[in-house]
């Protein structure tokens, strides 16, 4: 069965193909610069083949079109025609209270996205564009809506209500959602199979860090807390995103510095986070290399980071009453073993302790506990292609 997985962005579209027989990628590429002039296509095959080629693609269905072509084609393609995709996997950003799971999409379920819109400005949008353009080109292949927030549905409304005017969570349906929800089962899921238990039987701490990062508390499969919340912005300090700050800071620096709604929101979106705290750069590594040359505010910048992510093991192994497993994931969770130890650094009163030569070991799943420790600590890179396209196929088998 081969499955094409897209994660369509507003001027970006990823995309791999995916033999799920065997569950290997048969290609994977991106579509860069869509409606924004100078638009390429880089594209690569498992065999080592590939190619960037400037294409015009002034729409979503232009991008389609042109993964398509180069998918079939004589040189660079690993399909014969379109007829051998079987099904297409969309990540969809936000799926509000209505999906908790993924969906086989239809015209209700379309309805239903648009409804989205409005939780996820910048995202759901070009989700659905990318999701119109496959249906149009890929007429008669089911589509499949597999969604960042469904994962965190199971949490219990004490964990989602946010403390404010009850009244807005029913207008506007304002509370905590929770983000990179496929990455957090996908890591759980794996743990469980790593640890030889069933998910039911565990209580796991994921943390999820990259350039966004957020920390899910899995309790018997089920997510019960997270650290993002209405929108991806909250929780942790991130790459360039403020995470959690005082909500009184906001209104105060709106009047002190004449600001709009729109620059606020900027600040906290682009210019905070450990780039804010560091003047440096948004990248762990940049930070990394700062802090080897003596800069003081890069060092501060990750140990702010370090911190928070220790506060927030600690604080969700209480919410589950006990923790059986850390996992770390995504760029920095995955490569990053200085930090790695730094976080687990002092939680030796949970049972966690790692061991340094394990945690020196890169690119694979592994535990990276000590032998004798009471909690698991787990490296697992993360897949949230592979995830949805395995999404994709349950729903479409
Ligand atoms: P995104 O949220 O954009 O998918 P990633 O999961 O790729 O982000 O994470 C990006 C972060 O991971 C960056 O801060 C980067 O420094 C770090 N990172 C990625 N790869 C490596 C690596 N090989 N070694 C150390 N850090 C890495």
């Amino acid at each position: 069965m081969i499955i094409l997985v897209v994660n369509a962005g507003s001027s970006s579209l990823k995309y791999q193909l995916f033999d799920m027989d065997n569950e290997i990628v048969m290609a994977k590429g991106l579509c860069d610069r869509i409606g924004i002039g100078g638009s390429l296509i880089k594209h690569s095959t498992h065999d080592g083949r590939s190619v960037v080629k400037e294409i015009e693609m002034t729409t979503h269905k232009d991008a389609i079109a042109a993964l398509i072509k180069v998918l079939t084609h004589e040189e660079w393609g690993v399909i014969k025609s379109l007829s051998e995709i079987t099904a297409v996997g969309h990540r969809v950003v936000h799926g509000g209270e209505k999906f908790f799971s993924s969906v086989i999409i239809d015209d209700e379920v379309m309805k239903t996205l648009e409804e989205c819109v409005e939780l996820a400005p910048l995202h759901n949008p070009p989700n659905i564009t990318g999701i119109k353009a496959c249906q149009h080109i890929l007429e008669g292949v089911p589509q499949v809506a597999v969604f960042d927030t469904a994962f965190h549905q199971t949490m219990p409304q004490k964990a989602y209500i946010y403390a404010l005017p009850y009244e807005y969570y029913e207008k506007y349906k304002m509370r905590k959602y929770g983000f990179h929800g496929t990455s957090h089962k996908y890591v759980s899921e794996r743990a469980a199979a790593m640890l030889g238990k069933p998910i039911e039987e565990l209580k796991i701490v994921t943390c999820h860090l990259g350039n966004g990062s957020s920390i899910a508390a899995v309790d018997g499969g089920k997510v019960i807390d997270t650290s993002m919340g209405f929108t991806p912005l909250d929780g942790l300090a991130m790459g360039t995103r403020c995470g959690s700050i005082d909500p009184a800071v906001v209104t105060f620096l709106i009047q002190k510095e004449g600001l709009s709604a729109e620059e606020m929101d900027l600040i906290m979106n682009k210019k905070s986070g450990v780039l804010g705290i560091s003047g440096v750069s948004s990248d762990f590594r940049d930070l990394d290399a700062a802090v080897e040359q003596g800069n003081q505010r890069a060092q501060l910048a990750l140990d702010v980071f370090t911190y928070q992510v220790k506060k927030y093991i600690g604080s969700y192994a209480c919410a589950m009453g006990g923790i059986d497993a850390v996992v770390f994931t995504a760029g920095i969770g995955e490569n990053n073993a200085p930090l790695r130890k730094a976080m687990c650094e002092g939680l030796e009163f949970l049972g966690i302790a790692i061991d340094d030569e394990k945690n020196g070991i890169r690119g694979q799943e592994i535990d990276i506990s000590k032998e004798n420790a009471k909690v698991r600590v787990l490296v697992i890179p993360t897949n949230e292609e592979l995830a949805i396209a395995k999404e994709t196929k349950k729903l479409v088998m």
